[in-house]
């Protein structure tokens, strides 16, 4: 079996001890260098999962461990050194004047050499198709160019781990679409985890596994096909799949010997996507 890179064993947590239970026993496992989607309606809990993963919050119950380390006070420094996190409003993220200082930043605050940023600057621009813009002023970029410089900056710092939240959510939907084929091709290229979090079906569609949360609960863990196929359950829980597999569901349905259908269920998602 694959080393696990995030696990939540039966994490329960609220945000009061009055307060409602926002996340009830959940638990999952995200192995190394698997690219995994959370997905779920508004108020389903996946930005407190996020801040779980990131000790920003603390479990009130179970516990969550990030390449083999429990998230804890003592701990969250040397967990946030492997956890890059791409948040969905870039804008908040600049620090620098232009797009090199920008990504210089984290390596500073490492203490990393010059020659070595170097090095880290031009790879991590390179990677995500902006190395023409070293120069040109962060704020100024388009929502998608915005993006990719956050997503650089995440990358030069070498983390094992990328979390996007809700990353691609200010984007139309070519924008969202680059950004996800540059992420998981970056993914590949390095080996990394790769953990969407977002309420955008569209997002899941590259991902190996999906967690489907509800109120809170983990309601399904399944392939992106298999999530999919069960559009009229996920429509219950406030999510609607995209048109592309409505499409295929419906196909799906027709009644045509598979040797005259132009297509069959697989292969239109394979060409479409
Ligand atoms: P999602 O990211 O899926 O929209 P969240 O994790 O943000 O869900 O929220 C889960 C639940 O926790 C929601 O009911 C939300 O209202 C509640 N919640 C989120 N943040 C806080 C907070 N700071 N204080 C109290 N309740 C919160």
């Amino acid at each position: 079996m694959k080393k696990e890179c995030i696990e939540f064993r039966n994490v329960s947590f609220r945000y009061s001890e009055e307060g409602p239970w926002v996340l009830k026993n959940v638990s999952f496992r995200i192995p190394a260098d698997e690219g995994v989607a959370i997905i779920g309606h508004n108020g389903s809990g996946k930005s407190t999962i996020a801040k779980l993963i990131n000790g920003l919050l603390f479990a009130d119950e179970g516990e969550v461990v990030v390449l083999g380390t429990p998230v804890t006070e003592e701990t969250i420094w040397e967990v946030r050194k492997k956890v890059g996190m791409v948040f969905q409003n870039p804008d908040n993220q600049f620090v620098g004047t232009t797009v090199r200082d920008d990504v210089a930043f984290g390596l500073e605050n490492r203490g990393v050499d010059r020659s070595q940023m170097i090095t880290a600057i031009d790879n991590s621009l390179r990677a995500v198709g902006m190395i023409d813009y070293m120069l040109h002023e962060p704020h100024r970029l388009s929502g998608g160019q915005k993006q990719r410089v956050a997503i650089a900056s995440v990358l030069a710092i070498s983390p094992q781990i990328i979390i996007l939240d809700e990353a691609t959510a200010m984007l139309d939907p070519k924008g969202r679409k680059e950004i996800m084929h540059t992420v998981n091709e970056v993914k590949d290229q390095q080996g990394l985890s790769l953990l969407t979090i977002t309420h955008d079906l569209n997002e899941i569609t590259q991902a190996d596994r999906v967690i489907v949360m509800s109120k809170g609960e983990v309601w399904l863990e399944a392939t992106p096909r298999e999530v999919f196929a069960r559009e009229k359950e996920l429509q219950e829980i406030g999510l609607d799949i995209p048109f592309v597999a409505k499409l295929a569901n419906e196909l799906g349905k027709v009644d045509v010997p598979i040797s005259q259908q132009p297509l069959n269920h697989e292969e239109l998602l394979e060409e479409l996507w």
